[in-house]
């Protein structure tokens, strides 16, 4: 097991968030478009599985889900061009007839390639009928945090991509301010990545549903909003240099921090899924990370 260090978030060398008084402005820098954005991920996935023995396995898998997501993306690409969003905001334009062409082929990859229990799962959902489906798929999408029950994954697997589309084209809702929930979609973040700017980073947090990021205060809870810094442990672990823990001691959540300016080429949401070792320590530790990870970590 992994021997993990604890420090606190202003320790670290980098910059305080100068915004740190008055709050921040809104600032989405939605992800690069395109198919390359999935290679990169798929790429990445295949190199930290060789890497990390224990990782493998879910890294394999995910492989083939980042796979199965490429296509949807790409599938979509044509379709949603020129979709303006409308009043339900970007989970109400959410085209669940083209998502559920796509189903299953979702469900071959899973019963393929898929932890058992989502196999099962993935057997059961092949008998449902198109409108219990979209039933199913519309239900997930009204609720506000992206809940983790069995039918989650494919739901959550299935609409990303085109969440990601629909982000990318059409970009936040209104002016608002800085908040914990994505300005797109109004998701959980998934991570914190902490991107290079100037001498030291930015800390931007990422959806865990649309992928876009938006900056956040460094010295932050994105779960409770407790701004000090005592409260704010990061920990750390040998052999993983640039992803932390990012914990807080009031409200017991936590996320995970992808440092860019630690390694440049790692890839946020994939780095953040191969580092299972730190969300089983952090979870043994008493914490409750803000928002599981598609694999379920
Ligand atoms: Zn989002
Ligand atoms: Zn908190």
């Amino acid at each position: 097991m992994v021997e993990i260090r604890r420090s606190n978030s202003g320790s670290d060398g980098l910059i305080y968030d100068r915004w740190a008084a008055e709050g921040l402005p809104c600032v989405p820098t939605s992800p690069s478009p395109g198919r390359k954005v999935w290679t990169k991920r798929i790429d990445r996935a295949a190199e930290l599985a060789e890497r990390n023995p224990w990782a493998r396995e879910v890294l394999a898998f995910h492989v083939r889900i980042l796979e199965f997501q490429r296509n949807v993306f790409e599938a979509s690409q044509s379709k949603l061009g020129a979709t303006t969003r409308d009043q339900a905001g970007l989970r109400g334009s959410i085209n669940l007839d083209e998502a559920i062409r796509s189903f299953p082929e979702l469900l071959a990859v899973v019963r393929k390639s898929g932890p058992s229990k989502l196999a099962e799962e993935a057997s059961r959902l092949l008998h449902l009928s198109g409108p219990q489906l979209h039933d199913m798929l519309a239900a997930w999408l009204a609720k506000s945090d992206l809940p983790d029950d069995g039918t989650s994954f494919f739901a959550r697997a299935l609409l990303q991509p085109q969440a990601e589309q629909l982000a990318q084209t059409a970009g936040p809702r209104g002016q608002q301010v800085v908040g914990n929930k994505c300005p797109y979609c109004q998701s959980n973040p998934q991570l914190a990545v902490i991107r290079p700017e100037g001498d030291g980073g930015k800390r931007l947090l990422l959806c865990s549903f649309c992928q876009s990021e938006w900056e956040f205060r460094r010295i932050l809870c994105p779960s409770c909003g407790e701004e000090h810094n005592d409260n704010l442990p990061r920990y750390s672990a040998e052999g993983i240099a640039a992803v932390r823990v990012e914990a807080c001691d009031v409200c017991k959540h936590y996320l995970k921090s992808v440092d860019m300016t630690v390694d440049g080429l790692a890839v946020p949401v994939v780095d953040e899924i191969a580092t299972a070792p730190l969300d089983l320590w952090a979870v043994e530790h008493g914490y409750r990370k803000i928002q599981l990870n598609l694999m379920g970590f």
